[in-house]
Order: structure tokens, then sequence, then C-alpha cells
């Protein structure tokens, strides 16, 4: 048994108006007000910005975290849109996810870009939850550990620690499609990522490695109990107050 405590991260991506929204996070927050034990888990919610400071608000005191969905690598200045890490932070943001796949491919954020953000969120003092991934057609090369660790190697910046840092690995095949790694696969990576991060990292060790990919409450017990697998990122089932209860609940 590791010592890393999981943590369950709910990535509300472009989902929720205010109503559903502040209704979602606070269903969450009664919950976990109203659970006989404690969960065996660190619980995050990453609502779209717009949504940021009213979840912060909805959660108050209780023990869930607040999250961004990504932010820029500059302190401030001319970037229409952006959002920087210490603004995040400025509205009572702990985390930040960093390098998803859909900014990857929507935005065209390469891994040089993403340990800038990384930077730039540690600078702020949030946690950056940065996603690694393969599409299928990198699996099907053969090509799945080596695109991994090619991701983190650029990706995660000098002063990575498992304080400052989470990993979630997310093969891109996985996301939003209902298929999800085979067990074997997933204990195959994760314990590829870890190499990497021990190596690198004096507290390598000790990072929170997040699978991701259709992670859904019937699933999360069998893919939980893998090695080096500290917990879930999870999209479609974080929208639902029973669904993603039922996942942060097989954290055992
Ligand atoms: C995600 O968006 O990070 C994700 C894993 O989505 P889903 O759980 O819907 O596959």
């Amino acid at each position: 048994m590791s010592d890393r405590r999981p943590l369950i991260a709910g990535n509300w991506k472009m989902n929720c108006l205010r109503d559903d929204g502040l209704a979602l996070a606070s269903g969450l927050a009664s919950k976990l007000s109203g659970a006989s034990e404690r969960p065996e888990c660190d619980i995050l919610l990453c609502p779209p910005a717009t949504l940021l400071a009213d979840v912060v608000g909805v959660l108050g005191h209780c023990d869930i975290h607040a999250g961004g969905q990504d932010c820029h690598f500059d302190k401030s200045g001319a970037h229409t849109g952006d959002i920087a890490a210490s603004m995040l932070a400025d509205i009572g943001a702990s985390h930040v996810i960093l390098g998803h796949s859909e900014r990857r491919a929507d935005h065209g954020e390469s891994s040089t870009i993403i340990r800038q953000k990384t930077i730039a969120a540690h600078n702020a003092g949030l946690t950056a939850v940065v996603c690694v991934g393969e599409t299928e057609q990198e699996r099907d090369l053969g090509a799945a550990i080596a695109v991994v660790c090619g991701q983190m190697d650029v990706s995660l910046p000098e002063d990575a620690t498992a304080e400052n840092t989470v990993i979630a690995y997310e093969p891109v095949w996985a996301i939003g499609t209902g298929r999800t790694a085979a067990v074997a696969d997933v204990e195959e990576m994760h314990a590829a990522i870890r190499r990497k991060l021990k190596e690198r990292f004096a507290d390598g060790d000790a990072f929170r490695i997040l699978y991701g990919g259709s992670v859904k409450p019937s699933n999360a017990a069998e893919l939980l109990a893998v090695e080096n697998v500290d917990g879930a990122l999870v999209g479609g089932a974080s929208l639902k107050v029973e669904d993603f209860w039922g996942i942060v609940s097989a954290c055992k």
C-alpha cells in the first residue's frame, strides 16, 4: 500500500450554466457533510472559469478543492480571453489542469507551452495537474510509453515537486469515448511514469499519478486498485452528483 492519498478530480469542461453548476457543487458538498465516514481521498472540482468563484463560495469551508481548467503562462498583459494563474489563485482555486489533450488539440498547445504554464501555476501557488497521454495511433504503433515519457520530459519543469504537481495519464482515445484502457496497460504506463518521476525528482515516489479516460462508478474500483494509480481525472461522470460520488466512494 502506498501512502499517497488518492485525488479524485472532476473536469467539468465546457459544461454547466450557473444553476446546474452550483447545484452540482452543493450536491457534492452535501454528500461530503452527510457521509458517515470521511472519503479516503482528496476531492477537486474544476468548473468552467465563469463558475469558479461561485463554486468556491458554495464549497465554503468543506474539504473539497476547486481548480481551473487552464491558465496562461504570462503573469498579466495583452492576452485577450486568457486567464493568469494568479487570477485563479486570487478567487480561491488551489489547482489548475494543464495540457489536457483537448487543449493540446483545440489550441495547439505543445509540451513546451505546458511547461511554461506549469511554472506560472507554481509561481502563483497552484498545484498543476499536468495531463499526458497517447493517441490511438501512437498506441497501435507501440509508441505509447515513449510518447508519454517524451511529453513528461518537456512538460514538467525542474521546480516540480509532489506537492505542486500531479500527473494525469489520459489515453486520448479513452477520453469521452466510453472506452477505458486495459488494466494491464494502465499498470504498465503508470509504472513507466513512476520510473520517469523517480529518475528526475528526489521525491518522485510521492507524486500522485491519476488515470483519466471514461472512469465511472462501475470501473473506478478496478482502476483505482492498480499499482501507481493514485486517483482519477473524471470528465463525463463528474457532471452528476451520484456518479462522481460513486467514484469518490470507490477509494478504499
Ligand atoms: C477528461 O476530460 O479528462 C476525461 C477523462 O473525460 P471522460 O472521463 O469523460 O473520459
